[in-house]
C-alpha cells in the first residue's frame, strides 16, 4: 500500500474525519486548474489533505493548523514520511489565534465545523487578490438538511448553525459563492468580493 493509502486507512480505522474522496478530488482539481500556490488550511487532522493537496504541484506552499497536540505529532510524521516537511509547516494552535500578514490563495476551512464564521472573519485581511476561501462539511452527512437523522442535541444544535452559515455564505452580496451540495460532504468556494 502506498504511504498516502496507510493514512487514509489510519484516518478511517481510527475516526479521524479525514476530507471524503469526492471533495479532496474536486479541491485538488480546483488547485490544479487554479495553479493554487499560497494555501491555509484550518483543521490539520494527520495531514492527509496537506499532503493531498501539497502534492498537486511541486512549488505549493501550506500553513496549517491544528488545536489537538496529538494529532499534530501524527500529522508531523505523515509529512515527514512523505517528504514534505520543507512545504508544510504544522502550527499547534487554534486557528482563531493564528496570527499572519501572509496573503493566501486559498484558505481552507476544516476545523470546528460551528466555528466557521470565526475563521471566516479571523483570516479576511489574509486572502491575496483572487484568493478564496474553501469550506468543507457544509452537509455534515445530510443531517443539515435532515436533521430528523439525529437524534443528538448537539448534532441538532450543530447542524443549526451550519445551515445558517451556510445561508450566510450563499446570500449575503459581499461573497460570490459556489456551492457543491453533491461534492463530498458539501462543499463551497466563496470569493470575498
Ligand atoms: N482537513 C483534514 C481533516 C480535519 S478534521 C483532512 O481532511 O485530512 C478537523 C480537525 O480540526 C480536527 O483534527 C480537530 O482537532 C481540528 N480543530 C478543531 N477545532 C480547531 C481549531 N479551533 N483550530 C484548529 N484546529 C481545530
Ligand atoms: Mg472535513
Amino acid at each position: 500500500m502506498n504511504k498516502i493509502d496507510e493514512i487514509k486507512n489510519y484516518a478511517q480505522e481510527n475516526h479521524v474525519p479525514i476530507m471524503l474522496d469526492g471533495g479532496i478530488e474536486f479541491l485538488c482539481e480546483y488547485i490544479k486548474k487554479e495553479n493554487t500556490k499560497r494555501i491555509l488550511e484550518c483543521g490539520t487532522a494527520i495531514g492527509y489533505s496537506s499532503i493531498k493537496m501539497a502534492k498537486c504541484n511541486d512549488d505549493i506552499l501550506i500553513d496549517t493548523c491544528e488545536i489537538n497536540p496529538k494529532l499534530v505529532e501524527l500529522a508531523r510524521q505523515n509529512i515527514e514520511t512523505e517528504g514534505l516537511t520543507n512545504r508544510i509547516t504544522v502550527h499547534q494552535i487554534d486557528a482563531v489565534l493564528f496570527e499572519t500578514t501572509e496573503k493566501y490563495d486559498l484558505i481552507f476551512v476544516d476545523a470546528a465545523k460551528a466555528q466557521y464564521k470565526k475563521y471566516m472573519e479571523h483570516f479576511l485581511g489574509n486572502v491575496s487578490q483572487d484568493g478564496v476561501f474553501v469550506f468543507d462539511n457544509l452537509c455534515f452527512h445530510g443531517i443539515v438538511d435532515n436533521p430528523e437523522l439525529t437524534k443528538s442535541r448537539n448534532t441538532k444544535q450543530l447542524v443549526k448553525k451550519i445551515k445558517v452559515f451556510r445561508d450566510f455564505i450563499c446570500t449575503d452580496p459581499k461573497f460570490e459563492t459556489l456551492y457543491y451540495p453533491e461534492v463530498g460532504d458539501g462543499v463551497a468556494i466563496v470569493k470575498v468580493k
